[in-house]
């Protein structure tokens, strides 16, 4: 049996830099892996950029079931802590919208990195390994198909549901269970929406048209790119909206964010114009669109026979388009997991284990979940990097 100070089970953002800065303290440090390379989700992420960080963090940007749990790892651990590791390594980054920041080059430039910092700290990574077993005795025992492993500290950083397709799992929730943990409900985050039957008849051949709306659900509210898919709704906005929802809720959606569309058919009204309610709207809003929705949602007619009673209620319908999805995609197209171990179970300190000593978790495993922007990321850097001061 193989003997370890500390062994990590994951080895995509949160594990890499938890055995970093364990490595950095002289402890040895094994992490192992079922993929058959090292950070795979963030390879894709951001689309092949990984948007890394967001200079603007804040605890508000994260959604879990205590708001207060992110806040020490955060501040330990902030966005110039990751962008001082780039600039170590000539990594060139650049600032999208809101703070949003993006390897320059690609995504692989952040992986060679943390395999040079592991590799400096003398980190051992077993890729292709299976997890069998995971039990505690006196330490922990890790079985698996690439042998038996044994160490004092154990770190679960292996993700959570989304995007089994390259290799994401249950097994750090599993493994929380075994060791007696609660973890919340499990939800997809951060996913597009699928229509009510009634409105992918309806909407489904919009499928490719995009808008600059804002939308609204639950007392959030998001704006930028709404996309209609042929199932539903997606784009950033969407997805932001998506961790938000709640089965069987309302979105509101305003087709024309910042636009007095009132004040522009009083004015039509005023200049005598006889055009269509809908060829109007398609002034503002892609044409297929504004026919769609004139055709579901008002009586499009020649503008100069509204009363203004009805333009208010028109214009209050654009601003306030009222959608009931059906649900939500899966975790197979959902950027994260809402829900994950409970945060009453861990130290926000440490990111340790209350009830069992020397386990630890780290990243998306855990009941935190950032927007969209880069947040997701920088929670698995940071709780990564406050574990490995202590694993
Ligand atoms: C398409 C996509 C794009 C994204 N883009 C961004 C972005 O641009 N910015 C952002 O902030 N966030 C983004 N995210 C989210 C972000 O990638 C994750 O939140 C983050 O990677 C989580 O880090 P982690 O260390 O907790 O888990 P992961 O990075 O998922 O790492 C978990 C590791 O555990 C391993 N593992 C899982 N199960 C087992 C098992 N049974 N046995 C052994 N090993 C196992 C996996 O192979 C993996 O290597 C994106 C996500 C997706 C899916």
């Amino acid at each position: 049996m193989i003997k370890k100070d500390v062994i990590i089970i994951g080895a995509g953002a949160s594990g890499m830099m938890c055995a970093i800065e364990s490595g950095k303290r002289d402890r040895t440090v094994l992490v192992l892996d079922h993929a058959d390379k090292i950070g795979k989700k963030i390879r894709i992420s951001g689309g092949g950029k990984c948007n890394f960080t967001n200079i603007n963090i804040h605890p508000a940007n994260f959604i879990s079931n205590n708001p207060h749990f992110c806040k020490s790892a955060l501040s330990r651990f902030g966005p110039r802590g990751f962008i001082a590791l780039l600039e170590k390594h000539g990594i060139k980054y650049e600032e999208r919208e809101v703070g949003q920041l993006f390897c320059a080059g690609s995504a692989e430039e952040i992986i060679r990195m943390l395999e040079k910092e592991s590799n400096d700290a003398g980190v051992e990574i077993i890729l292709n390994c299976h997890i069998i077993e995971v039990k505690k005795e006196d330490s922990f025992i890790v079985s698996t198909d690439n042998g038996i492993f044994q160490s004092g500290s154990l770190v679960i950083a292996t993700g959570a549901l989304s995007y089994p397709q390259i290799g994401a799992s249950g097994i750090g929730h599993d493994i929380a269970k075994q060791f007696g943990l609660k973890v919340t409900e499990l939800k997809p985050a951060l996913v597009p929406f699928i229509f009510s039957r009634k409105d992918m008849a309806i909407f489904s051949e919009l499928s490719g048209i995009s808008i600059n709306g804002a939308i609204k659900c639950n007392k959030m509210e998001f704006r930028g790119s709404i996309l209609f898919t042929h199932r539903g709704l997606s784009g950033p906005a969407i997805l932001q909206i998506s961790s938000y929802w709640k089965e069987g809720e309302t979105i509101v959606i305003d087709l024309l964010p910042g636009t007095d569309i009132f004040g522009i058919f009083i004015e039509r009204q005023l200049n005598k114009s006889k055009i269509d309610m809908h060829n109007l709207l398609s002034e503002f809003l892609p044409s297929r669109l504004a026919k769609i929705w004139c055709a579901s949602n008002i009586k499009s007619k020649p503008v100069n026979q509204y009363n203004e009673k009805e333009l208010k209620n028109i214009a209050h319908q654009i601003h306030n388009w009222e959608i009931k999805p059906n649900t939500t995609e899966d975790f197979k197209t959902a950027e994260a997991t809402l829900g994950g171990i409970d945060t009453d179970e861990l130290s926000s300190k440490t990111m340790g284990s209350k009830k069992v000593e020397g386990l630890y978790f780290t990243g998306e495993v855990i009941d935190v979940t950032g927007q969209l922007g880069g947040y997701n990321l920088h929670w698995a850097w940071a709780s990564g990097f406050v574990a490995g001061q202590y694993a």
